[in-house]
């Protein structure tokens, strides 16, 4: 059964119990009435049959004390008597009104009517014939023995409504206990059910309570899935963007300027650091930083790391575990994680502060696919970079090639027909190269190119660009730069070369250099018009003899300046 019917049929059983309760008194009020009516009645008859035998023994007396005397005065209370008797009869008759009672009054009527008659003639006789004969009549006893028999007769009567008013008080008490005994049961009954009611109402407001909390609860876990899921999308939409931004990203270091001006919004409760192997692989390098990182050191060893140490993440509870040595003794908790990729270990992501703590699994697992996500881009950026890298550097001189030097001049001649900046090119052929790589062999000649590739490198600006065209036949772009600087640049740099001999095999080779210089606007406003001047120019160095400096045709013939000794910068450019 249903704890909604029982509940119905337990609140039916009370309303019962209490509407019999309640008619209890109306039936117990009605018995009394019943029973006092009765009562009532029955002594009403007792004091009537009393008067009338009363008034009987009192019309004796008065005919007694007439005779005795001859006094009418002592016939009073016969006349009293006489007068009274009908009414009193009348009396008894309305209150004996069963067949029994009917049959039993009239016995007592016919008896009273009797000796009422038997006084009458006493006294009629006493008055009549005097005192001898009316005594005479009293002496034979009939008188006597009538009043005996009423006597008799209302005696019985006075003993039967006694039993009966008797019986009547037994029947009002036993009412009474029925009525108290019912009463006591009811309200036990009712105690009773009321005690269920409460005992199951309890259960449903408990049970009530405990759906309401589960209610609450679930609606909790709902809101907390569904921040945890905005959240994840947020996380997930910034991962996106930050991943798309690091492949757009040319450098290692571009890409950790990416990756800091992501981290603080991705991860906004916590501290941290990037490190990447620098390029020996002896330290990593703190690429990028962000929250309260400025004590966190600009270099680490692997050996400094656990997670390192391990190849997987570490995280240090800031009271227990294994603290990373990098960390310097710093009691926050920290979470440190190599960035892998194909098995290759290529930096760690530290992060650090008090969220990490109270963070829950998935938000370290979370920052676990970050950093291998991180791992992954940083891994394509440097792949890239390498691959560029290959693609426009020359393996031998570790010069820029052909490929990167038309890249750069036309980027520059565009940037110097913006600007109306000037911009030089000098084109550069070893003297005699063949007689060296006669002489000493092809390795020989190498060792020359490479020396004389480093001397370039070291006679330029940051700025300057330079170029192996192909064989010993090199370029240097020289942007914002004009003619006169650049043929300076030019024989410093011939200089150098002359100066600086390569060793091979114990051996010292010498060279030198033949350079022809052309600048734009005046030489050519194109890439290709400005190096076939610098050619013609430095075809012009070839004819002159050699290890010397030449400016295009076109130009104004310039003097050389006396040769600077002292390396180039940038303000002797800007001069
Ligand atoms: P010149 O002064 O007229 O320039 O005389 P040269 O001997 O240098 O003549 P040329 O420029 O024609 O000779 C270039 C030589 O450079 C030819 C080739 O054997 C040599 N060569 C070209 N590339 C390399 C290289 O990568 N390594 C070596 N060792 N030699 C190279
Ligand atoms: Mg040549
Ligand atoms: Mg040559």
């Amino acid at each position: 059964m249903k704890f909604e019917t029982k509940l119905k049929l337990a609140a039916a059983a009370i309303i019962l119990v209490m509407s019999t309760v309640a008619a209890l008194p109306m039936f117990v009020n009605h018995q009394v009435a019943t029973v006092m009516s009765e009562l009532r009645g029955a002594a009403n008859v007792e004091r009537l049959q009393l008067t009338l035998l009363e008034m009987l023994l009192n019309a004796e007396t008065a005919q007694r004390g007439f005779v005795i005397t001859g006094d009418e005065r002592f016939l009073d209370p016969y006349h009293s008597a006489v007068n009274a008797i009908p009414a009193t009869q009348d009396a008894l008759r309305s209150e004996m009104t069963s067949p029994q009672e009917v049959e039993r009054a009239k016995v007592i009527e016919g008896a009273t009517a009797a000796k009422m008659q038997t006084v009458e003639w006493t006294i009629t006789l006493r008055r009549n014939q005097g005192f001898d004969a009316a005594t005479a009549l009293m002496v034979a006893g009939t008188g006597k023995a009538q009043m005996d028999a009423l006597r008799n007769l209302i005696g019985k009567e006075l003993t039967t409504y006694s039993q009966r008013r008797t019986a009547f008080g037994d029947q009002l008490l036993a009412t009474s206990n029925l009525a108290a005994k019912a009463s006591l049961v009811a309200t036990l009954t009712n105690i009773l059910f009321l005690g269920a009611v409460l005992i199951a109402a309890a259960r449903v407001l408990r049970q009530r309570d405990a759906a309401e909390h589960k209610a609450q609860a679930a609606a909790g876990r709902v809101q907390r899935t569904n921040e945890r899921i905005s959240l994840q999308n947020d996380l997930l939409f910034r991962s996106a963007e930050l991943m798309h931004s690091l492949e757009l990203a040319e450098t290692v270091d571009e890409s950790a300027g990416v990756i800091a001006s992501y981290l603080p919004r991705m991860l906004p409760k916590l501290s941290g650091s990037l490190y990447l192997y620098n390029n020996s692989r002896d330290v990593l390098e703190r690429k990028a930083g962000w929250g309260d990182f400025e004590n966190e050191p600009e270099l680490i060893e692997a050996l400094d790391c656990w997670a390192l140490r391990r190849g997987s993440p570490h995280q240090f509870g800031g009271d227990h575990g294994l603290a990373c040595r990098h960390a310097g003794g710093a009691a926050a908790a920290r979470l440190c994680l190599p960035l892998v990729t194909q098995g290759d270990v290529i930096g760690c992501l530290t992060v650090t502060g008090a969220g990490l703590a109270d963070g829950a699994d998935d938000g370290r697992a979370w920052i676990g696919q970050l950093a291998e996500q991180l791992g992954l881009a940083l891994s394509n950026v440097r792949l890239r970079v390498s691959l560029r890298q290959q693609s426009i550097i020359d393996p031998l001189t570790q010069l820029y090639n052909r490929r990167y030097l038309d890249e750069v001049l036309k980027r520059e001649l565009a940037r110097s027909k913006r600007s109306g900046a000037p911009l030089s090119v000098l084109v550069l052929d070893l003297d005699y190269f063949k007689r060296i790589n006669d002489t000493f062999g092809h390795e020989g000649g190498d060792a020359i190119l490479r020396k004389v590739a480093l001397t370039l490198r070291e006679n330029i600006r940051s700025c300057d660009v330079a170029c192996r065209m192909g064989g010993e036949e090199m370029v240097v772009v020289l942007p914002e730069c004009g003619i006169e600087n650049a043929v300076r640049r030019a024989d410093a740099i011939r200089l150098a070369i002359e100066a600086g001999d390569a060793l091979h095999e114990g051996r010292r080779i010498g060279v030198t250099a033949s350079i022809g210089a052309a600048s734009y606007p005046q030489h050519g406003n194109d890439m290709q018009l400005l190096i076939h001047a610098a050619d013609l120019a430095l075809y012009e160095a070839k004819h002159n003899g050699r290890n010397c400096v030449r400016v295009a045709k076109q130009a104004a013939n310039v003097q050389l300046a006396a040769a600077p000794t002292s390396a180039p910068d940038d303000a002797e450019e800007r001069a």
